[in-house]
């Protein structure tokens, strides 16, 4: 289990880039956890912490694609049709014993192995059986419907690489080259708790002045999604004790500490502070909308991520900073999500220098094209504009003017999970 370096989230620039806030996240963080061994039923959605190397071929011999029959192509007629006299019958995991001579049709089935001898299947579709003879029409190609030894993968080819998140894809593949278990990386232990003495929990009163904590919700969520292990903390009041309090105690047994709110440099943010005080704090801020402030630090050698607190800003800043920590924490080596052009269906000016998110809808062109929807409101805490949003569509910082129909990048929410 690796540790990291004292003050791998040092950045001493004024206002930070995302691509230069992945640069330093990838070049400073590795994985910490630990590697553990799980069966392939319980491999789902984990990290892979081994490379795969098939010690054989698969599929292991040649076999048929259909059920048919197997002849020598140099039997065939070229034109008209072909009798021959069925004389065998091979089906799957039943090998057939011995070596098939010219003249002869074998009956075969979808994955038998191939019969030692004829070079070509014929489909049952386009044959006839006859007084035990198949009758077969001209115009086949040589080597028609087999499947060759090693054609999905060759013995000593590198399948799954470590870092690879497992789908069931995936682990289809480790047990196609026949292994039982896989070395994983264990679960990323996390802490979140919610900061703000105006918060209150989902089903409790709510005083005058006070809201629900939803941010909570949604990280806990999020970082379940990704098959991390979460600690509630539940709601710290603005009292710097009590955050330093909460910060100190979770450090000991957890792999990450995440906070939202109190991260700016009002009176009553107390996170950064107790942060500083109680380890090394840098504070990043990035060049983005929502969601400046992200506060990146280490307490002892737990590292700590204060996220904003407005709802839009938390979301964006999880998925931006949170998320590819979380990941390269995690030992996965994919970290980038995936975009995907679509065209703009709204004009927008924004400033130079500065990334920006906008929260879209993809609607479909009667041609099937998708074009990005804006939502009308564009509030950091304006949560519903998350649930009415399929993603978010990325402006780079040099883009100042966005025209209807140019095409922009957009980032799926459910590229995220
Ligand atoms: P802060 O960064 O603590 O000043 O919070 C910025 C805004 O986000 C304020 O309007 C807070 O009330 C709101 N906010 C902070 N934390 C949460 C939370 N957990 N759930 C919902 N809103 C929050
Ligand atoms: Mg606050």
């Amino acid at each position: 289990m690796a540790q990291l370096s004292d003050d791998c989230f040092a950045f001493g620039g004024q206002l930070m880039t995302t691509a230069e806030a992945l640069v330093l996240l990838e070049a400073q963080t590795e994985s910490v956890t630990d590697v553990v061994t799980v069966t392939l039923v319980h491999a789902i959605g984990r990290i892979l912490a081994e490379d795969i190397v098939a010690t054989a071929d698969v599929p292991p011999h040649h076999n048929s694609a259909v059920d048919g029959y197997a002849v020598y192509f140099r039997d065939l007629e070229r034109e008209g049709y072909t009798h021959l006299p069925i004389t065998g019958r091979v089906t799957a995991g039943h090998p057939l014993k011995r070596r098939v001579i010219p003249g002869e049709a074998i009956r075969i089935f979808t994955g038998a192995v191939m019969p030692n001898g004829p070079d070509t299947i014929l489909m049952q579709e386009d044959c006839r059986e006859h007084n035990g003879d198949v009758i077969i029409r001209s115009g086949i190609r040589c080597g028609a419907n087999m499947r060759h030894a090693g054609e999905d993968i060759s013995r000593g080819d590198t399948v799954l690489q470590s870092g690879q998140r497992l789908r069931p894809q995936e682990i289809a593949l480790a047990a196609s080259v026949g292994r039982k278990q896989l070395d994983v990386f264990s679960p990323l232990r996390i802490a979140v708790f919610s900061t703000g003495d105006e918060l209150r929990k989902p089903g409790t009163r709510l005083a005058t002045g006070c809201i629900y904590d939803s941010n909570r919700y949604m990280l806990i969520a999020a970082l379940k999604q990704m098959g991390c292990r979460v600690t509630d903390l539940g709601i710290i009041v603005d009292k710097a004790e009590a955050v330093s309090k909460a910060l100190a105690a979770a450090s000991i047994n957890h792999d990450l500490l995440i906070t939202s709110g109190g991260v700016s440099v009002g009176d009553e943010d107390h996170v950064c502070g107790a942060v500083d005080a109680l380890g090394k704090l840098h504070f990043w801020r990035l060049a983005i909308r929502p969601g400046r402030p992200v506060a990146l630090g280490q307490i002892g050698s737990t590292p700590f991520v204060g996220l904003p607190g407005n709802p839009v800003a938390v979301m964006v800043t999880f998925l931006l900073i949170a998320r590819p920590l979380i990941l390269l924490l995690s030992g996965s080596t994919d970290i980038i999500p995936v975009h995907y052009k679509v065209r703009a269906g709204f004009d927008y000016e924004k400033k130079k220098d500065r990334r920006e998110f906008i929260r879209v809808r993809l609607n479909m062109t009667p041609d099937g094209v998708p074009v990005a929807i804006k939502f009308p409101r564009d509030g950091a805490g304006i949560l519903s504009s998350l649930v009415e949003s399929d993603g978010l569509v990325e402006l780079p910082e040099n883009m100042t003017k966005l025209v209807a129909g140019n095409l922009v990048d957009f980032m799926p929410f459910n590229e995220f999970s």
